[in-house]
């Protein structure tokens, strides 16, 4: 499960057990992304605090790990390439599927080594509330064409990683939309007060 997690929150655990159940996976990654590639609109906090936070927020079901792969790995974070290594990690035969938002999703076709997605993995891409999914593939035929999709609609993704960082910006509650423990963490180490 690829993401910035900036911070993780109540949505993306639900994601992932929502696409655990409905996929039967053995288990979800979590992968906080390193150095994201296309993130030049704000400053990302650093890979240590994200990991840190998915670690916490993580650590009670057995069925979720926390990777540090892509914070541990030099230059800009292409997605392709964590793929490759589980792949060679795994080996041919295992089932590999990539969990993500669904408003990164159609993006894909325009990343790093594209073509080689629809051989490395299956997208899941999570739904907010309210996102139209009909008129989404009917205006991206093209990149459905081109890769493997599946969808997931998480009602919990009216939560997201933006308004948690303003709330904090502006000393409104994160109480429930995070586990405790984050909303700890981002008190004791100082987090988004600044910018968000
Ligand atoms: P983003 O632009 O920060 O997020 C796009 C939307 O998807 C946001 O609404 C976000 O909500 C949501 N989202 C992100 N991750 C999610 C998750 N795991 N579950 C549910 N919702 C999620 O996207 P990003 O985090 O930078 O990138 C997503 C993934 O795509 C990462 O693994 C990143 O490395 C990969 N990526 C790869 C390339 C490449 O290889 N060239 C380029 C771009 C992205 P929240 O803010 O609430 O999470």
């Amino acid at each position: 499960m690829g993401g910035t997690f900036d911070p993780i929150h109540f949505g993306h655990l639900v994601t992932a057990e929502e696409a655990l159940v409905q996929f039967n996976l053995n288990r979800v990654v979590f992968m906080p992304s390193g150095n994201p590639a296309r993130k030049t609109h704000r400053e990302v906090t650093s890979g240590e605090h994200r990991y840190l936070m998915a670690v916490i927020a993580t650590a009670s079901n057995p069925d979720f790990e926390v990777s540090r792969m892509e914070i541990d790995r030099a230059g800009p974070t292409y997605t392709v390439d964590t793929l490759r290594t589980l792949r060679s990690i795994h080996g041919s035969r295992a089932d590999l599927y990539f969990i993500t938002g669904a408003d990164a999703v159609w993006e894909i076709v325009t990343w790093k080594d594209a073509d080689e997605f629809v051989d490395l993995c299956t997208f899941i891409a999570a739904t907010r509330p309210g996102y139209d999914l009909d008129a989404a593939r009917s205006e991206h035929a093209e990149q459905l064409a081109r890769l493997k999709i599946e969808f997931i609609e998480v009602p919990a993704l009216a939560i997201s990683s933006t308004d948690i960082r303003l709330r904090v910006k502006e000393k409104r509650p994160v109480r429930y939309l995070t586990s405790e423990s984050v909303a700890a963490y981002i008190e004791k180490q100082k987090l988004y007060r600044e910018a968000y």
